[in-house]
């Protein structure tokens, strides 16, 4: 059978980490900077990392407007922390920030505390058999979603995980922990791809 093929937004961030959790789930996987990277692919998973930047360099690169496109044509993206900034419609407070707006959602920058506030929780997410460990590094805040936006998990009421179609955003990392529980639903739920057969996948 044919992998997966997903691509990774490689232009700051925690890249590598998803780039191994997909590898390992035996999807084909090519790193993303230019509009004409996202050809062929499946899905696309936009990182952690600092949405500013990522921003500034998107729009430098002609990413933004490839990316809408490549979901108006059917392709899945799931942005994780500065990723869900990237892809929220309106940023609390920052209407000049660049982003895609995939997706309809009210979200604040580092709301969870002080500036530095980073911590560990089990979340549990709807579809997944048992809890899964969230690391929320100076993790965005989702204020308000929309109607056709569903809930996929919540941590202290707030919601962490959230989908509309192909497009999914959680607000804590999923790539760092070796559980790939996350990615695998991603691809199969979300994207609507098979994955390979344990045995089939390469050893990374
Ligand atoms: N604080 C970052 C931002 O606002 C996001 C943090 C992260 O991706 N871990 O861009």
């Amino acid at each position: 059978m044919t992998a997966p093929r997903v691509g990774v937004l490689a232009l700051q961030g925690a890249f590598r980490e998803h780039r191994r959790a997909l590898e390992r789930l035996g999807a084909n996987v090519r790193e993303v900077r230019l509009p004409a990277h996202l050809e062929g692919l499946d899905a696309v998973v936009i990182p952690g990392g600092e949405s500013t930047t990522m921003a500034k360099l998107m729009r430098a690169y002609d990413l933004e407007a490839a990316l809408r496109t490549f979901v108006e044509r059917g392709g899945a993206v799931w942005g994780t922390c500065a990723g869900a900034i990237l892809i929220a419609r309106t940023i609390q407070g920052r209407p000049d920030q660049p982003r895609l707006g995939l997706l309809d959602l009210t979200i604040a920058r580092n709301a969870y505390g002080r500036q530095v506030a980073s911590f560990e929780a089990d979340v549990d997410v709807v579809g997944l058999d048992a809890p899964f460990r969230g690391v929320f590094i100076r993790a965005p805040r989702i204020l308000e979603v929309g109607d056709d936006v569903d809930v996929l998990a919540r941590h202290d009421g707030d919601p962490v995980a959230v989908a509309s179609g192909r497009v999914l955003a959680t607000v804590f990392h999923a790539e760092l922990t070796g559980d790939d529980r996350l990615h695998a639903a991603f691809l199969t739920r979300i994207a609507g791809v098979a994955l390979p057969p344990p045995n089939e996948r390469t050893p990374s």
